[in-house]
């Protein structure tokens, strides 16, 4: 297997885009693994317990934008990062779209996606089609994960939905499967696929919650090298052109790179 064919050598935490963007601290949606919750807390740009209260930065939103420089990344912009863009934020979140198109810049849409929201998205920005990539979360094919750790985001149908219309529309499309709530997201690979112009990443769980009484063992299990590598020999076995757009998130990247690694060292 060539880990390099599906990976790039960018920093585990900065993989898609040149800079992130946020008009909010806090989010609804309040995922038990989020990684920007545990961060807000821990470095004290968020109270402790109001993760869901969504404070807007009203600096961000009023500023200007310009061309970012950048050489190094597809997307300039990652828009948002750390919450998700709910229908009472939509026409805040698409004014500052607007802006930072408007300047030239490339963005990847990261979202959970409401549908109302992304019929909204893609009614107000169609002009800017080509510089711009929905990138739609989808952890799981199984509700009852989906609602344990994801309990207040859009079912999945609903994202999948959202998904075939931003592809029907002919926006560039990818997928974000991390973390995979799946022993084998090749199921979900093989739903999404159809809809997705660009990529589809695998992601792994980090920093697995310990309250999570129902899920912990499993998640830890289905993170293991044992169960990524048989996850890895089932990608192998897909067509090509689905294999052509899988992508391994640095998790599993250097998860898989130490394996070699340690072999030929040994
Ligand atoms: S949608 Fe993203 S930012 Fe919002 S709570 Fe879930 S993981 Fe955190």
């Amino acid at each position: 297997m060539s880990i390099s064919r599906y990976s790039t050598d960018k920093p585990i935490n900065k993989e898609w885009a040149k800079k992130s963007l946020n008009i909010y601290k806090g989010c609804k949606n309040n995922c038990r693994y989020c990684y920007a919750k545990r961060m807000g807390y821990r470095f004290g740009w968020k109270k402790e317990g109001t993760w869901t209260e969504m404070e807007v930065q009203s600096n961000i939103v009023k500023k200007g934008f310009r061309k970012l420089k950048n050489k190094d990344y597809k997307f300039d912009y990652m828009f948002p990062s750390s919450h998700d863009i709910f229908p009472e934020i939509v026409d805040t979140y698409i004014d500052v779209l607007r802006k930072v198109l408007s300047a030239k810049n490339t963005v990847l849409i990261t979202s959970k996606p409401y549908l109302s929201c992304i019929e909204k998205i893609i009614e107000s920005i169609e002009s800017y089609k080509d510089q711009i990539n929905f990138r739609f979360t989808i952890t799981t094919m199984d509700n009852d994960k989906k609602n344990y750790w994801e309990a207040n985001a859009p079912s999945i149908s609903e994202r999948l939905e959202a998904l075939k219309l931003a592809h029907d529309k002919g926006f560039e499309t990818s997928i974000s499967i991390e973390p995979y709530l799946d022993k084998n997201p090749i199921r979900l690979i093989m739903k999404v696929e159809p809809h997705v112009s660009e990529t589809i990443w695998i992601g792994k769980m980090s920093n697995i919650p310990n309250d999570s009484e129902t899920y912990y063992e499993f998640q830890e299990q289905i993170n293991s090298l044992d169960n990524v590598k048989v996850i890895m020999a089932n990608v192998e076995e897909l067509p090509e052109e689905v294999k052509a757009k899988i992508m391994l998130k640095g998790s599993i990247r250097d998860m898989l790179r130490n394996e070699i690694y340690k072999k030929y060292k040994n």
